[in-house]
């Protein structure tokens, strides 16, 4: 008997993970039917996808590009609604699995709308758990929601993570690539542009996490993620800077054992796993050659030149609404330094400012979380330069 195609809904179909989760189906169509997609600004693009793959719904998140989206589809069956409160509705759509891959705090009453009805969630929006990790898992567990972690260090973790005798890890080690600023003095980088922050040595990715992985917040986010998917605390997560990106996390047991996931630097690989989820399906990525690599490398981190993975830990450790407000001032740091704003080093110093500003309450709904983030977004935005300020 021939297996009914999974339905699948994409969140952000429209950026960097969603078009590669787009890629993985398109390769198999008989084994998928496309329920919904969501986009942001792009209605081009997410008319063009909604021709090949026929969802009943598309969403437009920015209400501006509606009638353009209406008019691509007018000779189509296809829903077409836009708005934010319509992207809940598109999340809610019943589906077998879904892909979170809006960028943002954006991306989090979506992604709890597929929560609540129980979906296997394909998580790449880790901005979701960052500014909300306790509230969603809480979820996640109530709704009886299957997360399977996109973020290939979580994935990598998740591949060899034991769940069953988790008092026999030691510690789980996040790998980060270091970015395009590695060996950059701070002096340098107060200079860089918008253009090198974006242009990331090994992954090809969205604009904002290319940022954050230049400053590395893109790391500590990922510590606040890793806390609340597999419940370690912040000390039983370190970060081991790994340039070229090939060991893509590991974990470390009691036994004195360390298991790590490797593969190329292809965001395929995780979605696959995620797709296919219990079973492996074949992705199309480049097949790892460690001959040819020859020598893998590893490195502390250096928290004096990317002061974001001190913020980030430090947020983790003071729990409440310290997460909400270091992810909200860091998404609006990252947007005013790629408009041109702000320098590079700002980012670190309005995530700072701001987690100052704005009182540490505790976030047990998601009202609070929304006060909170518009609170963080409101100090960050009205901050000004402020590293060139302490120099
Ligand atoms: P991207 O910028 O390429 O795409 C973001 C998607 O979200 C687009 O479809 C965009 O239209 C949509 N979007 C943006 N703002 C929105 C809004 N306000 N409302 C609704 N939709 C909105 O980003 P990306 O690189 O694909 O990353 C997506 C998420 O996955 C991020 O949370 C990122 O941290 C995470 N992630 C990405 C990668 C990667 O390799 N790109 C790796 C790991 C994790
Ligand atoms: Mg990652």
């Amino acid at each position: 008997m021939v297996a009914a195609p999974k339905t699948v809904t994409i969140l952000g179909s429209t950026g960097s993970v969603g078009v590669s989760t787009i890629d993985l189906i398109e390769r198999d169509p008989a084994a998928y039917k496309v329920v919904a997609l969501t986009g942001n600004g792009n209605w081009k693009k997410l008319a063009e996808q909604a021709r090949r793959l026929s969802p009943d719904m598309v969403v437009i998140a920015d209400p501006a590009h509606y009638a353009d989206l209406k008019a691509a589809l007018a000779d189509t069956n296809i829903g077409v609604a836009a708005g934010p409160e319509a992207l809940c509705e598109a999340a809610s759509l019943p589906s077998d699995w879904v892909m979170a891959a809006i960028v943002g705090a954006a991306g989090l009453k979506p992604t709890l709308a597929a929560v609540e009805r129980g979906a296997s969630v394909g998580l790449a929006n880790k901005e979701c758990l960052v500014c909300a990790g306790t509230l969603f898992m809480a979820r996640v567990k109530a709704h009886k929601a299957t997360l399977l972690p996109v973020d290939s260090e979580h994935n990598a973790i998740f591949q060899v993570f034991d769940f069953e005798q988790k008092d026999k890890i030691r510690k789980i080690i996040l790998t980060a690539s270091g970015g395009p600023f590695r060996t950059w003095s701070l002096g340098d980088m107060a200079k860089v542009t918008p253009a090198q922050a974006v242009a990331h040595p090994n992954w090809s990715m969205g604009a904002k996490i290319s940022v954050d992985s230049a400053s590395m917040m893109n790391k500590g986010l990922e510590v606040i993620e890793a806390h609340h998917l597999f419940g370690m605390p912040s000390e039983q997560i370190d970060v081991l800077v790994h340039p070229q990106s090939v060991v893509h996390s590991m974990v470390e047991y009691t036994d004195g054992s360390t298991l790590a996931q490797l593969g190329t630097p292809d965001m395929r690989t995780p979605i696959a796993y995620a797709l296919g989820w219990p079973k492996r399906i074949p992705a199309p990525t480049g097949k790892l050659d460690l001959a040819q690599l020859g020598s893998l490398t590893f490195e502390a981190p250096d928290y004096k030149r990317f002061p974001c993975l001190g913020l980030a830990r430090a947020a983790l450790q003071s729990g409440g609404a310290a997460p909400t407000i270091l992810n909200a001032a860091n998404e609006v740091a990252v947007a005013r330094f790629l408009a041109g704003e702000i320098g590079f080093l700002d980012i670190a110093a309005i995530v700072e400012h701001t987690m100052t500003r704005v009182s540490v309450q505790s976030v047990a709904t998601l009202e609070d979380v929304v006060a909170v983030d518009g609170e963080a977004r409101r100090v960050a935005a009205a901050a000004k330069n402020l590293s060139a300020a302490a120099e």
